[in-house]
């Protein structure tokens, strides 16, 4: 170790002493330690090199900047109807009835509320293993058991095991599918969703996560929305729109299942910049294949540097995917971070992994340069900081 990461090292550590519990000395095992570990993210956001959040770099598309900065001086009314406006703009590009599409601030809100409208203490959440883990945070709050079931073939393609979720309870309330995964960024082929929605337990919810499909060649679940089917499907503005901090969403269901989720969100005011954002964005032809496109780009170099480094990643088709460091993945995430680069999280089932999101062309030669100076020396000790201030009694970890 260097004279510049001992230091570093030891001031995690004596910051871990001075400023936390016990808890944050043992090794990673539960939730709770996953939680803190990923606590690093919390850096300051303009400083160093963020690849943790899954965000995009490129921010909103001109269209969608254009139409926030014309509808700034209109912010004074609540302008519900835009609201539905934007709703049934993408409705009719996708081909929905538009009473079928709900508009929320980003798709955490319908995501969260969809886990409580469904789940409670008889009714479990089943979820892929490495998974998103927010739905677990509010099964927490419904009481509801979570059945977490592995990734099928974790060495090779690391998708959902359709089978094996269905058959996890006889009971399910919510079967959660991210497509693509988050965070191995792999996909469920169409053939296992048609057939998860043929055969899933009566009286469940299939809540399909599409938060990342712009970016893959997965097959959208929203035609079993069409046929209306038992099926729950999120979009979210946040990825490749590069919306996160604008916020805009949509949930897309049976009318009497998007009836339940509302009902627990209160007021779901969107945003009136985000909405104007949203619908500069859809109306753009060119956005998502460009997007796509240039993303690809980067992901496939990215993952071709690290694989000639002999490492192992996921067949990621999105902006994330996991690396193996083979050693304790928590020491690689402090290590980058005291280079001032921000990596993703661990997953307790995966402890020598850690998720990576693409960046910037720039930002993943920084990262590449800096993950082969940390691998080619010893990072024994180093722990990830902890979060810094009130957002660590937040109930809830942040993820993304
Ligand atoms: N779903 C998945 C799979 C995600 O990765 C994220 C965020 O990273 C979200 C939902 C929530 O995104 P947002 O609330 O920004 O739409």
């Amino acid at each position: 170790m260097t004279a510049l990461e001992n230091a570093i090292s030891r001031r995690c550590f004596l910051r871990f002493a001075a400023g936390a519990s016990a808890l944050a000395t043992l090794p990673i095992l539960t939730e709770a330690h996953l939680a803190q570990a990923a606590q690093v993210k919390f850096a300051p956001s303009n400083r160093g090199i963020h690849i943790d959040a899954n965000e995009n770099p490129l921010g909103p598309s001109e269209g969608a900047r254009k139409a926030v900065e014309e509808m700034i001086p209109k912010s004074g009314r609540y302008k519900m109807d835009l609201e539905e406006e934007v709703a049934s703009t993408f409705a009719s590009i996708e081909g929905l009835n538009p009473d079928s599409v709900m508009a929320f601030a980003g798709s955490s809100g319908p995501l969260h509320y969809t886990v409580l409208a469904f789940t409670d203490a008889q009714k479990p959440l089943v979820i892929a293993d490495p998974g998103y883990e927010a739905p677990i945070w509010a099964a927490k709050v419904s009481g509801a058991p979570v059945i977490k079931v592995p990734l099928a073939d974790p060495q090779g393609s690391a998708t959902h095991d359709i089978k094996a979720m269905l058959s996890a309870s006889s009971s399910p309330g919510v079967i959660y599918i991210c497509n693509p995964n988050n965070p191995t960024g792999t996909t469920t082929s169409r053939a296992d969703i048609e057939y998860a929605v043929a055969n899933a337990p009566k009286g469940s919810i299939l809540l399909i996560d599409e938060a990342y499909i712009h970016l893959s060649d997965a097959s959208s679940a929203l035609e079993y929305v069409k046929q209306g089917k038992d099926v729950i499907v999120l979009r979210t503005f946040s990825k490749l729109y590069g919306m996160a901090g604008l916020r805009m969403g949509f949930a897309v269901g049976r009318p009497d299942l998007l009836k339940k989720i509302a009902a627990l969100g209160g007021f779901n005011a969107v945003p009136i910049t985000a909405l104007a954002a949203a619908k500069a964005s859809l109306l753009d032809k060119d956005l998502v294949p460009a997007r796509k496109k240039l993303i690809g780009e980067i992901r496939s170099e990215t993952l071709g540097w690290l694989k000639s480094d002999g490492l192992a990643v996921t067949p990621s088709e999105t902006n994330c995917f996991m690396l193996d460091v083979k050693r304790p993945g928590s020491e690689v995430i402090a290590a980058l971070a005291a280079k001032d680069i921000y990596i993703g999280r661990i997953w307790p089932v995966w402890p020598t992994q850690v998720r990576i999101t693409v960046g910037s062309r720039d930002e993943m030669l920084a990262f590449h340069k800096a993950l082969q100076e940390v691998m080619s020396k010893s990072t024994a000790g180093l722990v990830p900081a902890p979060r810094p201030g009130r957002l660590a009694e937040h109930p809830f970890p942040h993820l993304s």
